[in-house]
């Protein structure tokens, strides 16, 4: 290779060098094993399509991998948030506090219940719900808080157990990036009165749509079941067993039931969510020993007492170490074909919010946060190489618009 075919290579994308990949690396991605579409066109043959029982074979399967005794399946990751707190019997007037480093839908369940949701600042270090936050939010009108263990990390479920104990409040976990993590050696599911999953394709588990919640508590399970199918107090099923034609709509409902033919897809997936975890974490170790050569790129802080389930991989691309700002990083990653994405903007920034009352300087730590933070690739389907790709595009990066500071 000659010396400007070299000085080439690390001419950016959009300086006109050669792109690092020119098939795009994907942040998250599913994978589908030909057992997957056995399991699922095996279910297209039998004779339940919908509430049939592979959903309950999904249920015990999920119970099994949380540690929670009961699970409900339910359409997708936010169908199950706003199951979790109707259940709970969140309505008009009560307070639920979230996190401001979160999917929307986190507290847009609040709203489909008709409550208010809090919206709280994280930790600097690792973006997770704040406690002290927590704490100080906390009004006569609040009824719950729903932590999140963003990125795959749980939260500090003693020091939320504890406020939420002494002020009545009842404990909920968004776990959706969360399945198969675990604190002091306690599984996500677990830690909560009630931990929400999502089945999304860039989640652990795929199912198309789909998602779940975890809980040891009896009756907020049966009160779950029925506002998944239209508050119900009999399934189909049930009635076909009992002989009998009659149902009767106990209470408010809705429709938000997952199908047999997406749960044979669930059963099957969960079946290699060892190995997946496995290889996600075994990625992640490998990023952090990378990215101690790349000056400029910051992971976010490990908790110790913590198993992280890696559902995203999160850094900070920080400030006074680059020429250009995020929005242009990510620009520049992505031309080098590496899928780099931001999770997430602060809820209470996003305009709906804003024109309810929230503004900019309500969450300081999410806000400095958010303007460093970059998604890297990871699934558990990436190779070594396609982590190397990634590090080539930084390394690429620093040289073009690195700063020395
Ligand atoms: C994915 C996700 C959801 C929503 O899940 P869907 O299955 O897409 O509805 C909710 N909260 C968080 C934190 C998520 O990442």
């Amino acid at each position: 290779m000659s010396g400007g075919d070299e000085r080439d290579g690390a001419k950016l994308a959009v300086d006109g060098g050669a792109p690092v990949r020119r098939d795009r690396l994907p942040y998250g991605r599913q994978q589908i094993s030909e057992e997957d579409v056995a399991a699922v066109v095996s279910a297209l043959r039998g004779d339940w399509l919908t509430t049939g029982p592979l959903v309950e074979a999904f249920e015990r399967a999920l119970a099994a991998a949380t540690g929670a005794p009961e699970v409900v399946a339910v359409s997708n990751g936010t169908t199950a948030l706003h199951t979790m707190l109707a259940a709970a019997g969140v309505g008009p007037g009560d307070e639920v506090i979230v996190p401001a480093m979160t999917f929307v839908a986190t507290a847009n369940a609040v709203l489909y219940c008709g409550g208010k949701p809090v919206i709280v600042d994280v930790d600097p270090g690792t973006l997770l719900i704040d406690p002290a936050a927590v704490a100080a939010a906390i009004s006569p009108r609040t009824v719950a808080v729903v932590a999140v263990d963003y990125g795959g990390q749980p939260v500090d479920y003693d020091a939320l157990r504890a406020i939420c104990d002494q002020h009545g409040l009842r404990l909920f976990t968004d776990g959706c990036h969360a399945l198969g993590a675990t604190s002091r050696g306690r599984p996500v599911g677990t830690l909560a009165d009630a931990t929400t999953l999502s089945f999304h394709p860039v989640k652990h588990i795929a199912t198309g749509e789909g998602g779940a919640i975890a809980t040891a508590d009896p009756a907020l399970a049966a009160r779950m079941r029925r506002v998944r199918n239209h508050g119900l107090n009999q399934t189909a099923a049930e009635r076909e067993k009992a002989g009998t034609f009659r149902y009767e709509m106990a209470e408010w409902g809705h429709n938000f039931r997952l199908t047999d033919i997406q749960c044979a897809l669930g059963i099957s997936q969960l079946r290699r969510l060892d190995e997946n975890l496995a290889r996600r974490r075994a990625l992640a170790a490998r990023y952090a020993g990378l990215l101690s050569a790349v000056p400029g790129v910051e992971p976010l802080v490990l908790r110790p007492e913590v198993e992280h389930a890696w559902h995203l991989y999160v850094v900070r691309m920080k400030r006074g170490a680059w020429s250009v700002p995020r929005e242009e990083l990510h620009r520049l990653m992505l031309a080098e074909g590496i899928g780099v994405n931001v999770h997430y903007l602060p809820v209470h920034l996003h305009a709906y919010h804003q024109a309810q009352g929230a503004f900019t300087g309500q969450c300081p730590v999410a806000e400095a946060a958010y303007a460093e933070l970059l998604t890297l690739p990871l699934h558990h389907g990436m190779s070594d190489e396609d982590q190397d790709d990634v590090l080539r595009a930084l390394h690429k990066l620093v040289a073009a618009r690195g700063q020395a500071e």
